[in-house]
This record gives C-alpha cells, sequence and structure tokens, in this order.
C-alpha cells in the first residue's frame, strides 16, 4: 500500500513571491508529522494548500487514494482532512454546544471519539464561545475538527498560548487520536511540543524544506541552526 498522504513538488505563489517552493513528503495511517521553521517559512500556507483553501500553483497531493490539490475545501473535509486554526475560527455568538452541533450536522465521517467528552466540554457547552479563554477556544476548534470524524488532522500552533498543563493536555489527546489510526500534521513554533508528539519533522525555510528526519539530528543539523535557532 502507498502512503496514506502523498505531496510531491507543491508550490504556493502570490505574486512573484514563492511562499512554498516544491515541497514533497509522505504520511502514513496514525503517523505524526512536525512541520517546523521560522516565522514566514510556509508552514501555514502549506496546511492552507493541503486543506483546499488555496489551490496549489504546481505539485499534487493525493490522500487515502484520491488526487485532492484541485479540490475545493469542503470537498477535502468531507473526505477526511480537517484542521485547527492558529486564530481559532469558532462562531462567537454561539454557544459551545451550537458551535459543536454545526460542525456535527456537516460532518460526513462518524467521529473516532465523542468530542464533548473527549476534550472535558461538558461543563462549558451553554457558554457563548467569544467569552472562552484561549485554551478553551483552541479546545473548541479541535472539539469542532473532531466532530467530522477527520482521517487526516492539520493542527496548526495549538500550543501557542497555552500554559505547561494545558499543552501537557492536549500532546496526550492528539497522540490517543493517532493511536486511533489519525494521521496529524502539527505546524509549530514551540519544539518541545512537537518533541512530546513525534520524532518526524520537516524543518522549513523561505518555502523549501531543508530538513526531514528526526528533531535530534535537525537540531544538530548546520543549515537547521542557520536558519532556525530553536525558537
Ligand atoms: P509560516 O506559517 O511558516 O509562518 P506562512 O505560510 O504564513 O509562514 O507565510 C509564508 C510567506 O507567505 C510569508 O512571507 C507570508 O508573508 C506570505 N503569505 C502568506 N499568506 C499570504 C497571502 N495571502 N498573501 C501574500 N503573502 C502571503
Amino acid at each position: 500500500m502507498g502512503a496514506f498522504l502523498k505531496v510531491d513538488q507543491i508550490s504556493k505563489r502570490f505574486g512573484g513571491f514563492y511562499a512554498v517552493n516544491g515541497l514533497s513528503f509522505e504520511l502514513k495511517q496514525g503517523e505524526i508529522l512536525g512541520l517546523v521553521g521560522p516565522n514566514g517559512s510556509g508552514k501555514t500556507t502549506c496546511i492552507n494548500v493541503l486543506s483546499g483553501i488555496y489551490a496549489a500553483d504546481g505539485g499534487t497531493v493525493e490522500f487515502d487514494g484520491k488526487m485532492i490539490h484541485t479540490m475545493p475545501s469542503y470537498k477535502i473535509s468531507n473526505i477526511g482532512i480537517n484542521r485547527t486554526y492558529q486564530i481559532p475560527k469558532c462562531f462567537h455568538s454561539l454557544t459551545v454546544k451550537e458551535n459543536i452541533d454545526v460542525a456535527l450536522a456537516h460532518a460526513k465521517h462518524k467521529p473516532q471519539v465523542d468530542p464533548v467528552e473527549f476534550l472535558e466540554l461538558q461543563g462549558i457547552m451553554g457558554r457563548n464561545a467569544g467569552t472562552l479563554n484561549t485554551a478553551q477556544q483552541k479546545t473548541l476548534d479541535l472539539a469542532r475538527a473532531l466532530a467530522t470524524g477527520p482521517k487526516l488532522l492539520l493542527v496548526d500552533e495549538l500550543a501557542a498560548g497555552l500554559n505547561p498543563e494545558e499543552t501537557e493536555s492536549m500532546t496526550t489527546k492528539l497522540l490517543h487520536l493517532s493511536e486511533q489510526g489519525v494521521s496529524i500534521i502539527v505546524v509549530e513554533h514551540l519544539l518541545s511540543f512537537v518533541h512530546a508528539l513525534t520524532k518526524r519533522v520537516i524543518v522549513m525555510n523561505a518555502g523549501k524544506q531543508i530538513f526531514e528526519g528526526d528533531l535530534e539530528s535537525a537540531s544538530k543539523d548546520p543549515l537547521v541552526n542557520q536558519v532556525y535557532l530553536g525558537g
């Protein structure tokens, strides 16, 4: 069997500027991959291409046996790729329950876990999303993604703004999802968060992959050190 996700030479341009420039990698079912690199290196753009927010200007993406690089985002979501956002995208004027219900109503797959119980949201179901703190909003964003039963979860800067305890709790939850067969790509600046989740990272710089391998070797790699000083 081939890779579950096969990204081949994808590029995304804004005007003449390549935000992602010929990126290739593969991911297995249930595998967690860390996508790291300095600010502006193209990580979020890569996630935006994989989730269909942007059409790639070049390259192909194959997921679960289907070519998806020309699909609109709703179709990509329907076939099982879902995401969280750097800045959570919940509906602020709706309650936590209503936010989750909207996602459940659009779900094409049965969730692997009950997002409310799994993320321990029972106590805040009646609260308006706009009144939640950062950790709660990020948890709700993840709950909305999990409500769709994703096969591939794209997680953008989930640990940013979380305290160590909240970060550890998120880590445990993502590891549990991967054990259930959910593939996960984590975009992170916080290397300790990536470290706790996976050994395999891709380091990006200026839209290109400059390293692929384990995190320990990445931290010793001269080019990685040159462009990415552990921030
Ligand atoms: P990262 O997630 O690694 O911080 P991004 O993917 O957000 O990097 O951005 C990569 C580069 O692409 C940056 O230089 C950024 O300014 C540029 N960029 C991202 N989105 C857009 C856009 N919609 N229009 C123009 N430039 C963009």
